[in-house]
């Protein structure tokens, strides 16, 4: 969490409005299987979680849980304190935005195109002007000089940071990231985080699937580890890192670290 200085200074210039977002007995299903049991978790506003746990413990089905690409089987989603699970899914799909390990941006536009199809096909803005708002997108994330490019003509890094721009031209007022890094090679894996943590110092309300245990380290407000489909911990990234008091959560960091 920032200071109180800090926090005044990041407010005038704070470019994002994150909502918060609550997780109360969040149960999901595949079929009969429960892979995610009452699950509650409170991410106020503006702050970073980062979600750790081993392979198959349910961090993406959690993600997928919060913006209704699964439809929770119990359990509520708050944002900004209020219930979203009555709101159609498109409509609170506009204001969770989710960026993935695979990138999925559409092969045959423009890095400007993919950034400004969504403002104007799904938001209905005008094209022009969703194509303003594509390029000062994309220029916050560096990559003003590769607008006309195809996405096989950009680096692996650079389409996640084109998936990006593309989820930021919404005007989310929360982020999810589904491993977004785990897919690049290792040397284009820290423009990303970085961009990450900007984010993040700007206000937005972020929550991070990652492996990357120093990231969560250093930009989250609160990290949590996920086993078996349950949240075993949560705490600041000191308790989890240097004092867990779980022998699942001992463990796991033994072998990741
Ligand atoms: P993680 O992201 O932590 O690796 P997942 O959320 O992908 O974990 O998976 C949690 C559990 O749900 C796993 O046991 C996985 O096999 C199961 N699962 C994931 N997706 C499906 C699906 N579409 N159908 C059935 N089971 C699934
Ligand atoms: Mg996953």
């Amino acid at each position: 969490m920032l200071n109180n200085a800090l926090a005044a200074d990041h407010q005038q210039e704070a470019a994002f409005h994150g909502a918060s977002l609550e997780l109360r007995n969040l149960t999901l299903a595949y079929g009969d299987i429960e892979v995610l049991r009452n699950v509650s978790l409170q991410i106020p506003a503006g702050t970073t979680t980062c979600i750790i746990g081993p392979s198959g413990s349910g961090k993406s089905t959690l993600l997928r849980g919060i913006n209704r690409l699964h439809e929770p089987k119990a359990g509520d989603v708050l944002l900004s304190g209020r219930s979203v699970l009555k709101d159609k899914p498109d409509a609170l799909r506009l204001r969770i935005g989710m960026v993935f390990q695979h990138f999925n941006l559409f092969p045959d536009h423009s890095a400007l195109q993919n950034v400004a199809l969504a403002p104007w096909k799904i938001k209905k803005l005008p094209k022009q002007q969703a194509m303003a708002i594509a390029r000062l997108r994309l220029d916050e994330v560096g990559l003003t000089q590769r607008a006309d490019h195809r996405p096989r003509d950009l680096s692996g890094g650079q389409q996640q940071r084109v998936a990006i721009a593309r989820a930021l031209a919404m005007d989310p007022e929360v982020m999810l990231f589904d491993e977004a890094t785990s897919a690049l090679d290792p040397e284009l894996v820290k423009g990303v985080l970085n961009l990450m943590a900007d984010l993040c110092q700007r206000g937005m309300t972020m929550v991070v699937v990652t492996h990357e245990m120093g990231f969560a380290r250093k930009v989250a407000d609160q990290v949590v580890f996920m086993d078996e489909g349950e949240i075993v911990e949560t705490g600041t990234p000191e308790a989890i890192f240097e004092r867990p008091q779980s022998a699942r959560l001992r463990r796991f960091l033994s072998e990741v670290l």
